[in-house]
């Protein structure tokens, strides 16, 4: 059996992302007369967000969009940072805004995530965007869970009333990624920290989408012999990453497995980037027609 072909190649999948974001940039930037652009706001000095931001920041140059990164310092006030937001909110260069967390302590995290424009929320972490996806409306969705979706597609597999179980319930990947599975026709459960027999209930799953933050929680008989299993978590060990799913023994029993590293993360910033042009276009479109 080749085993390697049920590995999911999330830089290969996000990579056909970039190049299709760039066309549409310069597309975006000829109509416009200005590129799509993204604004980023670090505050203190997590050094796992510092990659992050630089990351984001490398990527929006080689798909052509313009972007700024905010760097502050911990001590910042938090009306300082609601400030910038406002400014962002009213620049009609920026079409998206990311404030990456987390913030550190002393920031209200709520409130940071509410000042920001839903229109601008490439994040998706607004109560309006993350109610709009729960009602099944369009709006901007949270960028891991969307890249996942793009990577399931990628195996041809139609979810409609599959068994799709989900560790962990965070707003930022747990619950949307549930709400994209309910939306693909999928049955979907939700299994947490609280959750009683995880490995029976995962033993149930089609699906399993692990986002929990813990390395190789999940083991390679927890899981159905065929089932497809999207790894989100990153956990660095002395150095090395690793996922919230024992790849090695998952391997022998799935259908397709996604990698830690080279399998959601990739996806996760090709995803910003389309959120931030999908932003634009409805931005622009929208001034176009008066409606600013
Ligand atoms: P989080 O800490 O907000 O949520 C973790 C969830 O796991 C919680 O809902 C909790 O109930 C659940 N949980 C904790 N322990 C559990 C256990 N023993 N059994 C079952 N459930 C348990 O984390 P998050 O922001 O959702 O991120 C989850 C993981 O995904 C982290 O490792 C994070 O680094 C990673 N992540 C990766 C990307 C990416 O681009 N690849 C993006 C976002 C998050």
């Amino acid at each position: 059996m080749d085993l390697t072909s049920k590995i999911i190649d999330g830089k290969a999948v996000a990579a056909l992302v970039r190049k299709d974001v760039a066309a549409k940039a310069a597309e975006f930037e000829a109509w416009a007369g200005f590129p799509p652009g993204l604004s980023v706001v670090l505050v203190g000095d997590d050094p796992a967000s510092q990659v992050y931001v630089r990351s984001k920041e490398k990527a929006c140059q080689e798909v052509g969009f313009h972007s700024q990164v905010f760097r502050l310092p911990a001590s910042t006030p938090q009306s300082e940072l609601l400030a910038l937001i406002d400014t962002l909110n009213k620049d009609p260069r920026v079409h998206g805004i990311l404030v990456q967390f987390p913030l550190p302590e002393g920031f209200d995290q709520t409130a940071v995530i509410n000042a920001i424009d839903p229109a601008k929320d490439v994040d998706g972490l607004h109560p309006l965007n993350a109610g709009r996806l729960a009602s099944g409306l369009p709006g901007l969705v949270p960028c891991t869970p969307k890249g996942i979706m793009r990577l399931i597609q990628t195996t041809g597999v139609d979810l409609t009333g599959k068994t799709a179980v989900v560790i962990g319930r965070s707003n930022l990947v747990g619950k949307p990624i549930a709400a994209m599975l309910l939306a693909a026709n999928a049955t979907v459960t939700i299994a947490h920290s609280r959750t009683v027999d995880l490995p029976n209930v995962v033993r149930q799953a089609d699906l399993v989408v692990a986002a929990v933050g813990r390395k190789e929680l999940v083991r390679g008989d927890w899981l159905k012999p065929g089932a497809i299993v999207i790894d989100v978590g990153i956990n660095r060990v002395e150095g090395k990453l690793y996922g919230d799913v024992a790849f090695a023994e998952a391997l022998e029993v799935v259908s397709a497995i996604t990698p830690v590293p080279g399998g959601v993360g990739p996806m996760t910033i090709a995803m910003l980037l389309e959120n931030t042009l999908e932003a634009a276009f409805a931005i622009q479109e929208a001034k176009t027609n008066g409606h600013n």
